[in-house]
C-alpha cells in the first residue's frame, strides 16, 4: 500500500478523516514492521505452554495460597460457552444450543457449582475485596430466567461481593430484550458488553446477524436509558464494511450514549475458517484493518472517548474493571471451561468443554493445567502491563532496561509515531500509545522482552 491507495481507501469519507495523518502513520511505522503481519499480544500459557499438569495446577495453587492472602482485589471472569445460533464469523470458544439445551445447561452449571466450592475450599477469597464478577462466552444471557438467578446465587454464596463490586456480562443485541434487562438489573448488574460488530446492514447479514443495525441501536438505547453502563465490541475487516459505514457506526453508537468501545480486527481461526474462505478472506490484505483502527481512533478520540486498553476507548463511566485487572495488580479467578486466569505469578487454565465437564468435582476445579512465569518474565510484567493499558513510562522502562536501551527504544517508538507524550497532567516522561502503537503492541512487547533479555543477561 502506498500515499495514493490510502486516499483511495478514504476518498468517500474525506473530510471526516484527517488522511494525511493516517498517511504519515503508516509511512513511519511501514518500514519497520509488516503492518499486514501485526502480532496479536499473547499471554505466557499461550506464548510457551503450559508446563503443569491440571493436578499439579491445583496443587501448586494449594501450596501457594498464602500469597493470595494479600491486600490486592481479585476479579472473577466465569465462562458460558453457549449461543443461540453459532454465528458464522465467530472464533470465540462457544457452540449453539439446540435440542435438550436444559439438561446441558443444568449439567455445567452443575460443573460450575463443583467447581465454586473447590475454590471457597481455600478459604482465600471470603476476606478478599472483589472488584468484578465478569461473564462472558457465548452469550451468558442464553441461560435465560430460569438458571441465570441460580448462577448469581452461587457467585454470591462463594465469593462474597462487596457494595463496590461490578457485575458485568457480555451479550449480544438479539438477546436484550426488557424481561431480560430487568432480571439482570435485579440481579446486580450494572454493566453491559454488546458484540455488536457492525451496524452496517451487508455486513451484518454476512455475518448471519438477522437484527437490522437500526434495531440494535434501539436497544443499546433503551438499557443505556435504564442506566446501564454499556460498551461495544466492533470488528474491522468483515465482508461488505466500508469506511463510511464504519465512521457513521462509531458516531451512531457515540451519539446513542454508548460508554466504550473494543475495536478487533477479524481473527481467522479454526473456528471460523470456512467464513473465511467463502467470503475470499483467508488472503486480504490485513493493512485495511489497520486504516479502520487509524480511522477509528481519530474518530473516537474526536467524539470524547480516551484510550484505556491498547483497543478500548472508554468515557468517564465505563471503568471496564475484568479487562484493567493487571493494572490493579489483582488476580483473576477464572471459572468454566476453557477459561484463564492468573493468582500471583501462577496462570492456570481449564480444559474444553468434555473434560472440563468429566474433570470438575469439588476438591477439584477441572484444570487444565497452569505455568508460573519465570523471573525473567516478572520482571518485564509491569512493562507489558503498561503496554497492554495504552501507555508507558520512561522511569519504568528505565527500571526494567537500564537508561541506555530505554532511551534508544523510546527514539525508536517515536519516530515510528508509535507514542505521544501523555496529555497533561500527566508529567513528563509518560507516553500513551497511538494507533501505530496500539496496532504493534504485541511487537512492542517482543521488543521489550528482547531488550530486557539482553540487559539482564
Ligand atoms: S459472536 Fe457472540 S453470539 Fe455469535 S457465536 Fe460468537 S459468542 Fe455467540
Amino acid at each position: 500500500m502506498d500515499a495514493q491507495s490510502i486516499q483511495a481507501f478514504f476518498s468517500t469519507v474525506a473530510g471526516q478523516i484527517d488522511t494525511q495523518a493516517v498517511i504519515e502513520n503508516y509511512l513511519a511505522v511501514k518500514d519497520a514492521y509488516a503492518v499486514d503481519k501485526r502480532k496479536l499480544p499473547l499471554p505466557v500459557w499461550a506464548r510457551r505452554g503450559l508446563s503443569d499438569s491440571g493436578p499439579q495446577a491445583w496443587r501448586t495453587i494449594q501450596a501457594d495460597v498464602s500469597h493470595y492472602q494479600n491486600e490486592n482485589g481479585y476479579c472473577i471472569y466465569l465462562h458460558i460457552p453457549f449461543c443461540k445460533e453459532k454465528c458464522v464469523f465467530c472464533d470465540c470458544y462457544s457452540f449453539r444450543l439446540a435440542n435438550h439445551s436444559a439438561a446441558v445447561i443444568e449439567k455445567y452449571l452443575s460443573a460450575l457449582d463443583l467447581e465454586m466450592q473447590a475454590w471457597n475450599g481455600l478459604g482465600v477469597f471470603q476476606e478478599r475485596r472483589l472488584s468484578t464478577v465478569h461473564l462472558g462466552g457465548g452469550t451468558p444471557t442464553f441461560l435465560g430466567m430460569q438458571y441465570f438467578p441460580r448462577l448469581v446465587k452461587a457467585l454470591r454464596a462463594n465469593f462474597p461481593p462487596n457494595a463496590q463490586t461490578e457485575w458485568a456480562l457480555e451479550s449480544t443485541s438479539s438477546e436484550l430484550d426488557e424481561e431480560m434487562l430487568a432480571l439482570m438489573d435485579d440481579l446486580g448488574f450494572t454493566r453491559l458488553h454488546v458484540g455488536v460488530q457492525s451496524l452496517e446492514d451487508r455486513a451484518r447479514q454476512s455475518i448471519t446477524r438477522r437484527e437490522t443495525g437500526a434495531n440494535v441501536l434501539k436497544k443499546l438505547e433503551k438499557a443505556i436509558g435504564m442506566g446501564w453502563v454499556v460498551s461495544v465490541d466492533l470488528i474491522c475487516g468483515l465482508p461488505h464494511q466500508t469506511a463510511q459505514g464504519w465512521l457513521d457506526d462509531l458516531t451512531r453508537l457515540a451519539q446513542i450514549g454508548v460508554d466504550g468501545f473494543s475495536i478487533y480486527e477479524l481473527q481467522v481461526t479454526s473456528r471460523n475458517r470456512r467464513f473465511a474462505q467463502i467470503n475470499g478472506l483467508l488472503d486480504a490484505d490485513r493493512t485495511e484493518r489497520y486504516l479502520y483502527f487509524q480511522a477509528a481512533e481519530q474518530q473516537l478520540s474526536q467524539l470524547g472517548y480516551h484510550k484505556s486498553l491498547f483497543n478500548h476507548f472508554a468515557r468517564e463511566r465505563d471503568a471496564n474493571l475484568y479487562f484493567t485487572f493487571p493494572e490493579r495488580g489483582e488476580d483473576c479467578l477464572a471459572l468454566g471451561t476453557i477459561a484463564d486466569g492468573i493468582l500471583g505469578d501462577y496462570h492456570f487454565r481449564h480444559p474444553e468443554y468434555k473434560q472440563y465437564l468429566d474433570t470438575t468435582t469439588a476438591l477439584f476445579p477441572g484444570l487444565q493445567g497452569g505455568v508460573r512465569h519465570t523471573q525473567f518474565e516478572n520482571l518485564i510484567r509491569p512493562l507489558e502491563t503498561a503496554l497492554l493499558s495504552g501507555k508507558i513510562s520512561q522511569s519504568g522502562l528505565i527500571a526494567v532496561l537500564g537508561p541506555a536501551s530505554s532511551a534508544e527504544l523510546l527514539e525508536h517508538w517515536k519516530n515510528a509515531k508509535m507514542i505521544n507524550e501523555a496529555p497533561a497532567p500527566s508529567s513528563a516522561g509518560q507516553f500513551v500509545l497511538t494507533a501505530n502503537g496500539s496496532w504493534f503492541v504485541g511487537e512492542m512487547m517482543d521488543q521489550v522482552a528482547s531488550v530486557g533479555r539482553n540487559f539482564s543477561l
